[in-house]
């Protein structure tokens, strides 16, 4: 069984690439993945898996960050343009992105294993320093790229769903590929969730490329501490009015936000673990001479805990409307992202350890049991809810060396690392279904 899957990786190498560098090239970020949704979906397809898409996995009312209707529509003719399939496309309509794919392989264990799909919103380097400038696969989205490695997970996703539909009659149980939209600003995973999608799911595989395993050769088996957090936007609205001459009929809306924003960082630390806050930006008024009556503050709170994270929370919403009174204006928070911590579970560690050492690409000295993950990621929102009814999970990285940081306009990494990262997933998941 070693051998066969070895030999259908080994044919399908090419292919993990030719899928790497074509969502490359058409890079898509959260809400607008029409097309790489499209592709996928229709690959799925093809291999006789059962394609959910739309609100039957996306609940709408929990969608968080959603474009404007015009953007929206304007990517979904922009998909079409580039090849996705227009009845597709239709379907994922009002941003509906995202696919998830059954294979029922009879009575057994329910596995899912999530992939994410979307890119950042940066533009991508275009000199000869960036290898996908020097061998032409640049995104040809402008102001989108695939700057964190997704465009590697989903060619992993699409080339392990080929090798599990291939040895289907050595599996037994249920398999659902995840690919989830939106991860960036982890606005994806709760809306999928909502919709019921983890329902009876006992163990949830989950990973990334690169990451803490910035080396090639590398692995790491499982994350602990990923940070809660929560994103939200507050619009402060006040009244504009002459400077000069009247400027006790306005009401000043900046003056609300700045207070705000110092006072939003003077919100007491938790003791029980890590917190963060931070105001990212701020946009306010119109002119030199008018009382500003418009303000934003885009910002965020992390926890180490989802506990931690709400106090911060709670403590952002009581210094918005306080700042808000103080000014008289109002203040609407709104949410753009939100996911909770997690822990993996030691029991499914063990299994990408074990078959970790019996791939040669993985450097025995080089793998590693658990890391800290100290970011946010919204997978820990996925495992936290399997976990919770009673399921496992883990989050393991995949060594590869990187040419620049995650979410910088030079990243790039070693696609040699694909193929062993696809042998991983499937050998836990016939470990898991067998
Ligand atoms: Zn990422």
């Amino acid at each position: 069984m070693n051998d066969t899957i070895k030999e259908l990786i080994h044919g399908l190498k090419d292919k993990l690439v030719d899928y790497r560098r074509n969502f490359h090239v058409h890079a898509e970020s959260g809400w607008t993945e029409f097309r790489t949704t499209s592709v996928i979906a229709r690959a799925l397809e093809d291999l006789g898996f059962q394609i959910k898409m739309g609100d039957q996995i996306i609940c709408k009312e929990s969608m968080m960050g959603v474009p404007d209707d015009q953007t929206l529509e304007a990517h979904m003719k922009r998909a079409v343009d580039q090849g996705a399939d227009p009845e597709l496309v239709k379907k994922m309509k009002g941003g509906l992105t995202g696919v998830v794919a059954d294979l029922d392989c009879g009575k057994g264990p329910f596995l899912a294993l999530r992939f994410d799909i979307d890119a950042n919103d940066i533009s991508e380097a275009q000199d000869d320093k960036h290898r996908p400038f020097r061998e032409g696969f640049t995104s040809i989205n402008p102001n989108v790229m695939h700057a964190c490695g997704h465009d590697g997970h989903a060619a992993m996703g699409l080339v392990v769903a080929e090798i599990l539909s291939q040895i289907r009659d050595r599996l037994k149980g249920k398999i659902r590929l995840i690919f989830q939209p939106g991860e960036e600003g982890v606005r994806g995973a709760k809306p999928m969730i909502d919709a019921g999608i983890l329902e009876g799911v006992d163990t949830i595989l989950g990973g990334h490329i690169g990451f803490q395993a910035a080396r090639t050769g590398m692995l790491i088996c499982s994350t602990d501490k990923f940070l809660a957090t929560t994103k939200f936007d507050a619009t402060f609205t006040g009244e504009p009015a002459h400077a000069g001459g009247a400027p006790e009929q306005g009401r000043n809306a900046l003056l609300a936000a700045a207070s705000a924003a110092l006072n939003l960082h003077a919100i007491s630390r938790h003791g029980q673990g890590a917190s963060r806050i931070t105001v990212g930006t701020i946009q306010a008024g119109q002119g030199r001479n008018v009382i500003p009556p418009n303000a934003l503050i885009k910002a965020e709170t992390r926890g180490e805990t989802s506990e931690i994270d709400e106090f911060m929370f709670q403590r952002a919403r009581q210094v918005l409307a306080g700042a808000a009174q103080t000014y008289d204006v109002e203040v609407d928070i709104k949410l753009m992202g939100k996911t909770s911590s997690g822990q993996s579970s030691p029991e499914i560690m063990e299994i990408i350890k074990n078959n970790g050492q019996k791939i040669e690409f993985f450097d025995p000295d080089q793998i590693i049991d658990n890391t800290e993950m100290r970011g946010s990621e919204d997978y820990s929102h996925m495992m936290t809810v399997v976990q919770e009814q009673g399921g496992k999970g883990t989050y393991f990285m995949i060594g590869t060396d990187l040419s620049a940081g995650h979410h910088n306009f030079y990243f790039d990494f070693d696609e040699s690392c694909l193929a062993p990262g696809v042998e991983l997933i499937v050998k836990s998941a016939l470990d898991i279904l067998s």
